[in-house]
């Protein structure tokens, strides 16, 4: 007898159900053993030996320490991808956290390689390949968080890396070239009666380390001998608070400087001034325009006090675009699981978080959704999981579905979404672009 296609997300929902306690398990050894970006082996180790169970062939050491493994369909067809993120941050409170590198999962990204794993582990075990055409690609990517930037941008000068996202990296090293389409998890604090999500877009941003060079006299003898750095950097922040009005209140644009280093000693004129600060912007026109309007002010500061001024960007992500007919397929399947009352979204709106997962798609049809099973505020030392049930099984049952939707039969569906689908950036264009962010200036 036939099996039809609900049948079968019933079958892969069963198994999964049936490996409830070590996909919880796999969830709870990664969050105990916490490795921050592009560092992750354990983590890896631990992906790469449980594809192995599933007689996957895993590709180790992608961008450093990801992990991707491609479960073939009975034809040829799209490859999909189903993605979990590997690394931790760094929070020494955190009751889980590493005592000697601070790193915790206080993002939830363990959730996510568990809910990855059990999607793979219910599509195996209810033998769901046979009755699909293309590929799954399961992937477990690095380095999500973007911390650590001066060890990053050392292994950059390695030649290690090239980009400080994982994704960005994989992107880059041609992981995703034989992948049509992805879809990801994350984790969300509880609200009330919600147990499953898709969210709204975020902002883009680009990170910026700047230093102000002039030249140091005594403070009281002898300033006119001095040039200030400190004034120079002041000038420069003054000259980018007037451009604030510039910004249109739909680019949600983001500049939130520090002044990281001010001056030695008060009696000897500052002669080394470094700043850090983010751009952040909702669309890459916006940031871009706005990245161009600091550099000129931060140049302004140098000029005005005959100081120098030396400019490092770095990029960060792109805004996340979450694809409608994936979102629509998702959103049917979460449904089925909560019910439509504890299902939220698609959001028309934008949040203040930005991801990785935004870089990817804008070179193809990419889905994040959220699953709020923890109590606290994400990134801090309260955010544990509260229900294992919304943090590790649903996202795993609900990316198998979808999975299952994608590539049925012919993979019709999968076809059809790509036929109708305009990538904003090809790869090479999306490569040419974070590399024009990634620039150093000194000025004058
Ligand atoms: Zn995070
Ligand atoms: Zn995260």
């Amino acid at each position: 007898m036939a099996t039809h296609k609900h049948e079968l997300k019933h079958r892969v929902c069963e198994a999964i159900d049936a490996q409830r306690q070590r996909i919880i398990d796999l969830g709870q050894t990664i969050l105990k053993n916490p490795e921050v970006g592009f560092k992750e082996r354990q983590t890896a180790k631990l992906v790469a030996d449980t594809f192995r169970e599933l007689s996957l062939q895993p590709q180790e050491g992608l961008a450093l320490t990801g992990v991707k493994a491609v479960a073939r369909g009975r034809a040829a067809g799209p490859t999909v991808a189903v993605m979990g993120e590997l690394d931790a941050l760094i929070n020494y409170e955190f009751p889980f956290a590493n005592p000697e590198t601070g790193a915790a999962h206080c993002c939830g990204h363990n959730a996510q390689i568990a809910s990855m794993l059990g999607a793979a582990m219910g599509l195996f075990r209810a033998g769901a390949l046979t009755h699909l055409a293309g590929n799954v690609a399961f992937v477990a990517v690095p380095a999500e968080e973007f911390i650590e930037i001066e060890y990053r941008l050392n292994l950059r000068r390695q030649g290690k890396i090239e980009f400080l996202g994982g994704k960005q990296e994989l992107i880059r090293v041609g992981a995703f070239d034989d992948i049509d389409m992805a879809m990801i998890t994350h984790s969300a604090p509880v609200q009330d009666g919600v147990k499953m999500g898709i969210g709204g877009t975020g902002l883009s941003f680009v990170a910026k380390h700047i230093q102000y060079v002039g030249k140091t006299a005594h403070a009281a003898l002898a300033p006119h001998e001095a040039v200030n750095a400190l004034n120079a950097a002041m000038v420069g922040l003054m000259a980018i608070h007037a451009q604030r009005e510039t910004f249109r209140e739909d680019e949600n644009v983001r500049i939130h400087p520090i002044i990281t280093r001010g001056g030695d000693v008060v009696n000897a004129v500052p002669d080394d001034v470094t700043i850090e600060t983010y751009v952040r912007a909702s669309t890459t026109d916006a940031l871009l325009s706005a990245n161009e309007k600091v550099d000129r002010a931060l140049k302004a500061g140098a000029m005005a006090l005959g100081a120098q001024v030396c400019i490092k960007n770095v990029p960060g992500y792109l805004p996340i675009l979450n694809d409608p007919q994936l979102a629509a397929l998702f959103k049917a399947n979460g449904v089925s699981l909560v019910g439509e009352e504890a299902f939220t979204g698609p959001w028309d709106k934008i949040e203040g978080v930005s991801g990785d997962i935004g870089d990817v798609g804008h070179i193809m049809p990419a889905l994040i959704s959220f699953y709020p099973g923890w109590k606290g505020q994400a990134h801090t030392s309260g955010y544990v999981i509260e229900d294992e049930e919304i943090a590790y099984i649903l996202p795993a049952k609900a990316l198998a579905m979808t999975v299952v939707d994608l590539l049925w039969e012919d993979a019709e569906t999968a076809s059809n979404l790509l036929d109708s689908y305009v990538p904003l950036m090809t790869k090479e264009e999306y490569l040419t672009f974070l590399r024009t962010l990634f620039e150093e200036s000194v000025f004058p």
